[in-house]
This record gives structure tokens, C-alpha cells and sequence, in this order.
């Protein structure tokens, strides 16, 4: 049940608080050791703020973050320090994330002078593996990010998050920033050091395709809540929620006859603002299958048809597949 509300203040010298912005509002998932959560939605669905919040750039408004049986929602001083080097991220920006004043020697030395994880000469040695791990040059130690394409900041950017052994790592929209013909790489490189290190990953996209290559099971976001959970297959084949079937209708599929065929389902106005939810249903302004039910009671974020999976529609059970026309 976690909550990130940001507070809005009004005044220079007195400030008041006159609302707050709801980003996160009230969200629960879990994710096994070794697995990899996909979390999707469009831009202002609170999902980055979840990334943030749970590697605590953010503290909390309320609820748990429990990492190995440890709330770190709760978790302060040394012992933040500490549980903070298990958990690392990636940021979408590889052009704003590395600082240009460094070398990229330096940059992935960093984290690992901040923790003394060895002696400066075991970290050289490091720097120079963790390099040739995610496919670069080690002579590239004494090279500056402006000297790099946007695929390969981001290979720095994932050897950096690495370099002190992290277990879970939230990729916040990692290959967004970059040319289509290098995102395959860094996702695929992505799942390599995911099998290789036993890494736990929150894969943030607010790109279907994307998270459908990587997740084993996807979390699809709406103004702060989570409005569907389940395996990635059967989430792609058998939706329950109608946000999920319009988000899913508005993949390309890269066959023109099936493309042609497709019955897209367009969603009428903007997200609402996470200051002003809206009543109900967070959905209902946007819905086409809404009802006065959903104007006013909030539907349950409840298992469907006793599997796991989760999704938040009073009439889920009546939502079919996205509908090819023959
Ligand atoms: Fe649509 Fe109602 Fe379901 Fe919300 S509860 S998604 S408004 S049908």
C-alpha cells in the first residue's frame, strides 16, 4: 500500500500547503528474486516516482518497502547506506545521468570508493571488468562520455549501477533515450548480466513492446494505482482491465494484413491530474465501458478467476481480448 504524495505550497515567506499531487497512490506488487516486473503506463502514471521511491530517493508519504523481510521505507542513516547498496538503477537520460567532468574510469569507480569495496588498485581492476562486461574497451577507462554514443553511455551507466554488486536494480526507462537500432543491444545486454548476476529487475517503459521483451510479468499503471497485474503472456493475451486492452490495441503489429484488420480502441480526453483525482473509478472519465457504478465506488485490485491475476475493474470478468476482424 505505498504512497508517494507530493505536497503543493502556495507563498514565498509563509508557505502553505494547498493540495498534493497523488503520484503514487496506494500500490502493492512483489517481485521474486531473479525476476524481472515490467511496469507500464503513460507519462505521469506515478511510475518513475515508484523506481525512485523504492530505492529511496524519495521517503515515503506511506505504506512498506520490504526488501529481504526489511522496510526500507522505515530505514534510515548507516543502515540506509548499506541496504542502498543492494539496490541500484539505471535512469533513462545516459546524456544527463554521467556527469561530463569525469572520465568513465572514474564514473564506475565512484560508487565503489563511496562504499571502499577494495584498495584503489582493486577498483582499476574492476573498472577495467566491469568494461568488458557490458561489451567495451577497458582503454575507454580514460575516455569522457562526450566522446560516446547514447547506447554506449547507457553500457556505462549499467556498468556503474553494477559496480558494487547490487541484487535489484530499477531500469527507469533505460533504451527510451535512444536510436531503435540500438535499444536491442542494451536490452539484450540488460537480460544477460540479468542471468549472469542473478539480478532482480523493475523494468520502468511506458512501451509495451519493450517491457513484453524483457518482464516476466507486467504491472500496467494508471494516475498512481496499478490497474492490472499478471504474467506477461497471458496479460498480452487474455486482458482484463480496459485500460490494458486500449494500451495493448495501440501496439503496432508488424504485419500489414493483421495491422489492417485490428480493431483499435481510441481513449477519449487527457489523464487527469494527479492533484484532481477523479471520483470512483480513476478510469471513468476515460472508460468506454463505464458505468454509474464506477463514478462512485472504487473498484477492489482483486485476483480474477482465482489466479494470480490482479486487476482493478468492476466488470473485469466482461472485458474480452483486443478483437483482429476477419
Ligand atoms: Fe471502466 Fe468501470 Fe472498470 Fe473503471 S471500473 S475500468 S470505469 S468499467
Amino acid at each position: 500500500d505505498l504512497k508517494m504524495h507530493f505536497p503543493l505550497t502556495r507563498g514565498i515567506v509563509m508557505q502553505r500547503v494547498v493540495g498534493h499531487v497523488r503520484a503514487v497512490d496506494g500500490i502493492t506488487f512483489s517481485i521474486e528474486r531473479g525476476q524481472t516486473l515490467g511496469l507500464v503506463g503513460e507519462s505521469g502514471s506515478g511510475k518513475t516516482t515508484i523506481g525512485r521511491t523504492i530505492i529511496r530517493l524519495y521517503k515515503p508519504t506511506a505504506g512498506q518497502i520490504l526488501f529481504d523481510n526489511k522496510d526500507l521505507a522505515t530505514t534510515e542513516g548507516e543502515e540506509l547506506r548499506q541496504m542502498r547498496r543492494r539496490v541500484q538503477m539505471v535512469f533513462q537520460d545516459p546524456y544527463a545521468s554521467l556527469n561530463p567532468r569525469f572520465t568513465i574510469g572514474s564514473l564506475i569507480a565512484e560508487p565503489m570508493q563511496v562504499y571502499r569495496t577494495g584498495t584503489p588498485a582493486e577498483i582499476r581492476e574492476r573498472v577495467v571488468e566491469l568494461l568488458q562486461v557490458v561489451g567495451l574497451r577497458p582503454e575507454y577507462a580514460d575516455r569522457y562520455p562526450h566522446e560516446f554514443s547514447g547506447g554506449q553511455r547507457q553500457r556505462i551507466a549499467v556498468a556503474r549501477a553494477l559496480s558494487i554488486n547490487p541484487e535489484f536494480v530499477v531500469a527507469d526507462e533505460p533504451v527510451s533515450a535512444l536510436d531503435v537500432s540500438v535499444r536491442a543491444q542494451v536490452l539484450n545486454l540488460l537480460q544477460r548480466l540479468q542471468r549472469q548476476f542473478h539480478l532482480t529487475y523493475l523494468f520502468v517503459s511506458h512501451d509495451l513492446s519493450v517491457v513484453r521483451h524483457v518482464a516476466d510479468r507486467i504491472a500496467v499503471m494508471y494516475l498512481g494505482k496499478i490497474m492490472e497485474l499478471a504474467d506477461r503472456d497471458e496479460l498480452y493475451a487474455a486482458p482484463k482491465h480496459p485500460y490494458t486492452k486500449a494500451l495493448l490495441s495501440a501496439v503496432p503489429i508488424p504485419d500489414p494484413k493483421v495491422e489492417k484488420k485490428r480493431q483499435r480502441i481510441i481513449l477519449s480526453g487527457d489523464l487527469p491530474s494527479p492533484i484532481n483525482i477523479p471520483s470512483g473509478c480513476r478510469f471513468h472519465t476515460r472508460c468506454p465501458m463505464a458505468q454509474q457504478i464506477c463514478r462512485e465506488i472504487e473498484p477492489a485490485f482483486e485476483a480474477k478467476e482465482g489466479r494470480e491475476h490482479y486487476a482493478a475493474c468492476h466488470f473485469a470478468e466482461q472485458v474480452t481480448p483486443p478483437v483482429v476482424k476477419e
